[in-house]
Formats: structure tokens, C-alpha cells, sequence
């Protein structure tokens, strides 16, 4: 065990800014960065491409269960960049399409899912030295964290910036169906019976809405900072 490193959780709604600031933090002090919530999104993409969505827009819970054991996630970092690999295949583009946001909150609350993810993020972590962030990180996959962060912001300044990083890249869609998505996945994530989303009750709480990147950057180096101080590391 490494005992000299700890275990950052970062959790918080969707389109936070968490994965932004959790990315730079763990490079900046040499940590692993894992996005958990680009596990549920490859889960709901190995869904979507296996018909196990139906055409309602219902998952297959059983068929999604069976397949559990075939769906393999792994991440690869090159030149800064981490990109999302599920069976092999980098997915990491099409895990971020709209059309994978629509249906991942509910992929999401299957218990057998979150039991076989949180299985894996915990083995990653097993060393610590790793920032994680996602929605039960502080409360339910490391409880023990050293250092937990709870990020919010208003549902327009959220649905904003995914706006924003979904129209860079060329996807057609308007503010409007962003925002619809951002709520409603806020809503599924809340409400779930398998560890919904809260606040971790010793996690410290950031409202970043009227923050920029690098003013976040330097609220969590700082919060680092103490933290290991008040670790003695
Ligand atoms: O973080 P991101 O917005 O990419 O997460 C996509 C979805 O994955 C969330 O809306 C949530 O339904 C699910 N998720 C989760 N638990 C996590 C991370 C993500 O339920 N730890």
C-alpha cells in the first residue's frame, strides 16, 4: 500500500465542471484521474449497440445483466488526453453523444451495474494515489477518502457549458434539449433507490457557477494542499 498517497472523491451533478478540475488536479500532482461516469456511459453504449435498449427507450434489464461479465472497460492515456476504451475499441467520442446522455442515468440506477463498476473502481483505487470522480464516490465506492469534494452549479450555467463542448464538436443539438437532459438526469440520479446522488456528510461542498477553470483549479490544489498537511504527508 502506498501510504503516502490518498484518495481524492470528487462527486457532484451532471456537467458540474467536476471532471475539468479532477483531470488537471491529478496531473498537476501526478495522480491517476479516473471519470467513473464514463464506465456507466460505456455500459449504456455496449447497451445501445447490443439492442438492449428498447424501443421505448426501457433498457433490458435482464439481457443487460447477462451481459455484464462481456463488457470490459479500460483507460488509455496519450498526450495528455484519456480516452474511454470499452472492449477494446476507443469509445470515447461516441460515449459523450446526447443520445448515450439520454439513456445512461437509467442504465445507471440497475443495481447489478453499479455492483460490477464499483467493484472495478475500487480495485483501481485499491493504491490510492488516484482522483475519482462520479456520483457515489464519497458516499459509497471510497467512504474513506481523504478528500471528497461536492460540486454544483444552476441547471442553465450547467447545461451551458455541455452546450457548448457537444455543439465544438459538432453535434446538432439546441441549449434546450441539453437542459432537458441535465435535469433529468439530475432528477434519475437523485431519486434512485442504489446509492443515489448526495453529498458525502464530510465531503466540501463548491458552487462553481460564477467560477472560471482556473479559479476551480486553484480552489482544489489549495483544498490538496491542506489536505495533506492536515494528513502529515
Ligand atoms: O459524469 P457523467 O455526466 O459523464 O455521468 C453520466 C451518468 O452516469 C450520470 O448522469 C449518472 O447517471 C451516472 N453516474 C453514476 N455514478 C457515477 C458516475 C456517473 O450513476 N459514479
Amino acid at each position: 500500500m502506498n501510504s503516502d498517497k490518498i484518495i481524492i472523491a470528487i462527486d457532484g451533478y451532471s456537467s458540474s465542471g467536476k471532471s475539468t478540475m479532477a483531470r488537471m488536479l491529478a496531473k498537476t500532482i501526478c495522480y491517476r484521474y479516473i471519470d467513473s461516469g464514463a464506465m456507466y456511459r460505456a455500459v449504456t453504449l455496449y447497451a445501445m449497440d447490443h439492442a438492449l435498449i428498447n424501443t421505448d427507450g426501457t433498457v433490458d434489464t435482464a439481457g443487460l445483466i447477462a451481459s455484464l461479465d462481456d463488457i470490459n472497460i479500460d483507460f488509455k492515456l496519450e498526450n495528455d488526453s484519456q480516452y474511454t476504451i470499452l472492449n477494446g475499441v476507443v469509445v470515447e467520442d461516441r460515449i459523450r453523444s446526447l443520445e448515450v446522455s439520454g439513456h445512461v442515468s437509467p442504465v445507471a440506477a440497475i443495481p447489478e451495474v453499479r455492483h460490477s463498476l464499483v467493484k472495478m473502481q475500487r480495485e483501481m483505487g485499491a493504491t490510492k494515489g488516484i482522483v475519482m470522480d462520479g456520483r457515489d464516490i464519497g458516499t459509497v465506492v471510497f467512504p474513506d477518502a481523504e478528500m471528497k469534494v461536492f460540486c454544483d452549479a444552476s441547471p442553465e450555467r450547467r447545461a451551458e457549458r455541455r452546450y457548448k463542448e457537444l455543439t465544438a464538436k459538432g453535434e446538432n443539438v439546441t441549449f434546450e434539449e441539453v437542459l432537458a437532459n441535465v435535469v433529468n438526469r439530475d432528477r434519475i440520479d437523485e431519486s434512485r433507490d442504489e446509492s443515489p446522488l448526495r453529498c458525502a456528510h464530510d465531503a466540501i461542498r463548491l458552487d462553481n457557477s460564477s467560477m472560471s477553470i482556473d479559479e476551480q483549479n486553484e480552489w482544489l490544489l489549495e483544498l490538496y494542499q491542506k489536505t495533506i498537511s492536515r494528513h502529515n504527508l
